[in-house]
C-alpha cells in the first residue's frame, strides 16, 4: 500500500505499467483486478482516507507496484469521466 503524494511518482509508476502491460479489470469504481507478468491476480483499491489517496494492492511489493499503477491509470481515467 502506499499514499499518493505527487503526480511525479504517479507518472513514473504509469510509465512502469505501460511497458509491462499488466490487464487490468474494472471490478467496481475503486477495485481492480491486476494481472500481473507471471499470470497472478492482485486486487488493487484505491480511495481516499484523511484526505490522503491511497492506493493499496495485495501483492507483497512495499513500493508502488506495476498493478498499483495500471489499476491506478484506469482509476484517474474513470474518474476524470465520471466528473470527481
Ligand atoms: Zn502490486
Amino acid at each position: 500500500m502506499f499514499i499518493l503524494r505527487n503526480k511525479q511518482q504517479l507518472a513514473k509508476a504509469i510509465d512502469n505499467a505501460k511497458a509491462l502491460h499488466p490487464k487490468v479489470r474494472m471490478i467496481e469504481f475503486g477495485e481492480y483486478q491486476v494481472t500481473g507478468s507471471t499470470g497472478n491476480v492482485y486486487t488493487v483499491l484505491c480511495y481516499r482516507a484523511g484526505g490522503e489517496k491511497i492506493v493499496d494492492c495485495n501483492c507483497p511489493s512495499r513500493v508502488p507496484c506495476k498493478h498499483s499503477a495500471a489499476a491506478l491509470a484506469l482509476h484517474v481515467h474513470v474518474a476524470a469521466r465520471r466528473g470527481h
